[in-house]
């Protein structure tokens, strides 16, 4: 790999929490992907809910292909730029890796659940998963990842979270960057969320195509296909259409950045980190075109009367779930009883810590489930 200066490589690392051998055939940072692609976690996205609640279609993104398509964003990024391929995937496929059943509902549900135990936040149970909820490995619980690939996972910290993780937190506390890998990452996510959000806004039947071509980003380059192929199949004028704002968007990514990272005279990963804001960046109209369809999926899509009806039942069951575990532990699988015995989940609020890691690692029909478990067999005593 020929990188930049300033891109992360295994020589600039911080390493691994637990120091170990150097792989023979891989990078380091290969290796943090392999160990993700390699565990429960990764594989249960494929059955939790990106938007649209998992046995609505087949056809409708998980949070497991939204992570794959964020990879594939973030990899055509850092190579472009000459940053570190592996890292970049790493952290895409692990971004996700925290989140509960049921989307941003079931994130705010046990949110609300947590509320006097520190709450709950999906980034920081990402974390939580890699570096100690994955049980695979005989020298040490977690994945041990790079401090590049879990500084790429945290994307956001509260102060009072950020000191409680040290070496990880400390950004958070002076308001420093991390690495270029990990901020083009956060960008890539915003990219394939915006644009698979709209086909499968559209493929629902929720938004319509009218209404897309009043935002800029849609409409222009739907104009342009019309025009181009004014016979073309409407399915693949919008997947033409897709094609073409993914394309503008991720290409004036790569030239803003490039010239922003010129400009600021960056000569290497630490003056990356000091600079005093991010270097990943869009050309103002990208951005603000961005953002308008960014509020244009919140205010149609993400907050439609059929979307918002389905998750408030997924709320309810959220909520259901945690009263009956936190109400009484004899509820939890035997292994989660067994950790109740150790300091880390003492008293209250270790408790509820430990209800919310079991219920934020239940895919949605796992939660349906216990669900059905639970209250069925409340209802015959
Ligand atoms: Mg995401």
């Amino acid at each position: 790999m020929n990188l930049a200066p300033y891109a992360v490589c295994a020589a600039n690392s911080r390493g691994r929490r637990l120091a170990e051998q150097p792989p023979a055939y891989r990078s380091e940072f290969q290796r943090d992907r392999d160990r993700i692609i390699h565990s429960a976690a990764f594989r249960r996205l494929e059955y939790k809910t990106q938007v649209f609640i998992n046995h609505e279609g087949d056809l409708f993104r998980t949070r497991l292909t939204h992570s794959i398509e964020v990879a594939q964003i973030a990899r055509s990024i850092a190579r472009a730029l000459k940053l570190n391929e592996d890292l970049s995937e790493a952290i895409a496929l692990a971004h996700d890796l925290g989140h509960t059943p049921f989307g941003h509902s079931g994130q705010e549900a046990l949110n609300e659940c947590m509320r006097e135990h520190g709450g709950f936040e999906h980034n920081l149970q990402s974390l939580r998963v890699v570096d100690l909820l994955e049980e695979r490995y005989a020298e040490f619980p977690g994945l041990n990842l790079t401090f590049e690939t879990r500084e790429g996972i945290l994307k956001h910290c509260s102060a009072k979270n950020a000191r409680a993780l040290g070496e990880l937190g400390q950004r958070f506390l002076d308001r420093t960057q991390p690495s270029l890998e990990a901020q083009l990452v956060n960008l890539a996510d915003e990219i394939a969320y915006n644009h698979h959000d709209v086909d499968d806004g559209l493929r629902a039947g929720l938004i319509t195509i009218e209404a897309l071509c009043d935002t800029a980003l849609f409409g222009a380059e739907y104009q342009a296909v019309i025009r181009q192929y004014p016979a073309l199949a409407p399915r693949r004028v919008v997947y033409e259409t897709l094609r073409r704002m993914i394309g503008r968007v991720v290409t004036d990514l790569i030239e803003t950045s490039g010239q922003q990272v010129a400009a600021a005279e960056i000569a290497d990963i630490d003056g990356v980190r000091s600079y005093r804001e991010p270097l990943i960046i869009y050309s103002d109209d990208v951005r603000e075109q961005t953002l308008e369809l960014k509020q244009f999926l919140r205010q149609r899509l993400y907050a439609h009367p059929q979307v918002r009806g389905k998750m408030s039942e997924a709320v309810k069951l959220i909520h259901a779930l945690y009263d009956a575990f936190t109400g009484d532990t004899r509820n939890l699988p035997p292994q989660y009883q067994e950790k109740l015995a150790q300091p880390a989940y003492e008293g209250r609020a270790g408790q509820a810590r430990l209800v919310a890691d079991y219920i934020a690692g239940m895919t949605d029909r796992f939660a349906v489930r216990e669900y059905n478990r639970l209250f069925s067999a409340a209802e015959l005593v």
